[in-house]
């Protein structure tokens, strides 16, 4: 079985605010948002992390960015600005192993993140 979280949302089995879906991505709103837009975007396909991706998901990552930028575009903050983060790994911050890029928008974000 499966035990993955995003996984499970994705077969209906957990429940999640859901904003996109297609064939290769989902997007979704985060369970815990540290902005007033926290959204999620990840692979229909279960990639733990960025280190897996091969050559072959090239055309992916570059439609999780494109759809992360419509989506901003749709929900109104796309023009005053948001940031996409993928945490990767234990240092990274990872705690999904999913492979996922948040999408954060609504406020002004500071720099350095933590
Ligand atoms: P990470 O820490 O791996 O970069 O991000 C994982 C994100 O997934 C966190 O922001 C966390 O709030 C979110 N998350 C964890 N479990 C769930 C869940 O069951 N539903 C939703 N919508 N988000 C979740
Ligand atoms: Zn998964």
């Amino acid at each position: 079985m499966n035990s993955c979280v995003f996984c499970k949302i994705l077969a209906g089995e957990i429940p999640a605010t859901i904003l996109h879906r297609d064939d290769q991505v989902a997007v979704i709103a985060d369970i815990s948002p540290q902005a007033p837009e926290h959204l999620l975007i990840f692979p229909v396909r279960h990639i733990p992390t960025t280190l897996d991706l091969t050559a072959d998901d090239d055309a992916l990552v570059g439609h999780i960015y494109r759809v992360a930028a419509k989506i901003a575009g749709e929900k109104g903050f796309a023009e005053s600005g948001f940031r996409i983060v993928n945490n990767c790994n234990a240092d990274g911050g990872q705690t999904v192993w999913h492979l996922h890029f948040h999408l954060l928008g609504g406020r002004e974000l500071s720099w350095p993140p933590g």
